[in-house]
């Protein structure tokens, strides 16, 4: 494949072959073609519209759902953690969010800002630009439920402002204008003058008694089945230990697949896939992944 051509201009505000696994939670994956960090949205805005026509662009936001392959990424990826990052309270009970924000520092301003069932944001260790594509949820709360309109950016540096009610929105899962991304969220919460970070806090142990963290995984693996839990499923199949090289299934958490430090993305695939086959075998369910798997196979 033919070099990405850039303009001079942003032959110094990219990085070639750019290693992707330490901006992603499992830790793994080879490089980007172009990395692209934009400083706001005009110079994302300028950036897009140098780019060849069908260039390929990716989105990364904390990484914490993204399994890159160790062939990396062609085309370029654009990263949002350090800008977008405009926090700040409007009209009612609403605020304005931009992508690269973190849930957990949402999750905390929402109680500052006495503004009540943004708790279930501070467990989820991504961005809310990530939380936006992915309809990230935990303990009953959903991203969705609290959007009134998104900002976007398209492949040519368009910015418009969309209403919620231009995406079909379902459990981890966003159906929106395609080649379109987010820069920011205007969301609602409730009123709760007297909240402190109680909630937080009890949610966050929560997690910890159940989930495998301090661990390098991507969270939950597969979406859970109508009316059943994938761990279940996983579990029941025999399957928690189950490894190939550094990639295994979470004896604490059967929907979590750990990367022991010396995983490979090829064997933490071979193992979600295993899951995946076991699973329809035992159980005849089809487990459906949560994380997205992007890049190319070594
Ligand atoms: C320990 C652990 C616990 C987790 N718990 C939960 C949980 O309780 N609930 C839950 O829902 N998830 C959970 N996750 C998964 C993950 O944190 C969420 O899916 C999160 O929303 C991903 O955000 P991110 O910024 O890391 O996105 P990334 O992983 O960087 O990207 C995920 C997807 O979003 C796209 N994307 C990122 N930014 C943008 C943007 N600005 N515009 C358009 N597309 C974009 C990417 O291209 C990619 O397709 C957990 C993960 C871990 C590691």
């Amino acid at each position: 494949m033919m070099a990405l051509q850039l303009p001079p201009n942003f032959t110094d505000r990219v990085r070639h072959n750019e290693p992707l696994a330490s901006y992603t939670s499992w830790r793994v994956g080879g490089p980007a073609e172009v990395f692209f960090k934009p400083q706001d949205a005009k110079e994302l805005a300028a950036f897009l519209q140098s780019l060849e026509p069908g260039t390929p662009i990716h989105w990364i936001g904390l990484g914490s759902n993204l399994l890159v392959r160790d062939g990396g990424i062609r085309g370029v990826v654009i990263a949002t953690l350090g800008a977008f990052n405009e926090l700040k309270r409007l009209e009612g009970n609403e605020l304005w969010t931009g992508s690269g924000v973190t849930c957990a520092k949402l999750a905390k301003q929402c109680v500052k800002w006495g503004l009540g069932s943004g708790e279930f944001f501070a467990g989820i260790p991504g961005t809310m630009g990530g939380a936006l594509a992915m309809n990230a949820g935990a303990f009953g709360g959903e991203t969705w439920n609290h959007v009134i309109e998104v900002e976007t950016i398209d492949r040519r540096g368009a910015i418009r402002l969309r209403p919620a009610g231009d995406y079909r929105v379902a459990y981890r899962h966003v159906d929106g204008p395609s080649d379109e991304w987010f820069l920011g969220a205007r969301l609602r919460f409730e009123p709760r003058p007297n909240a402190d970070e109680t909630p937080i806090k009890l949610l966050l142990a929560r997690r910890k008694a159940t989930q495998p963290i301090g661990e390098l995984s991507c969270g939950s693996v597969f979406t859970n089945p109508p009316g059943d839990h994938a761990a279940r499923l996983i579990e029941s199949a025999g399957l928690k230990g189950f490894h190939i090289g550094g990639a295994r299934v979470s004896d604490k958490h059967a929907n979590f697949i750990i990367n022991d430090g010396t995983a490979t993305a090829d064997e933490l695939e071979r193992v979600i896939e295993h899951v995946r086959a076991t699973v329809q075998r035992v159980h005849g369910v089809a487990l459906t992944p949560e994380v997205r798997i992007v890049g190319e196979r070594k």
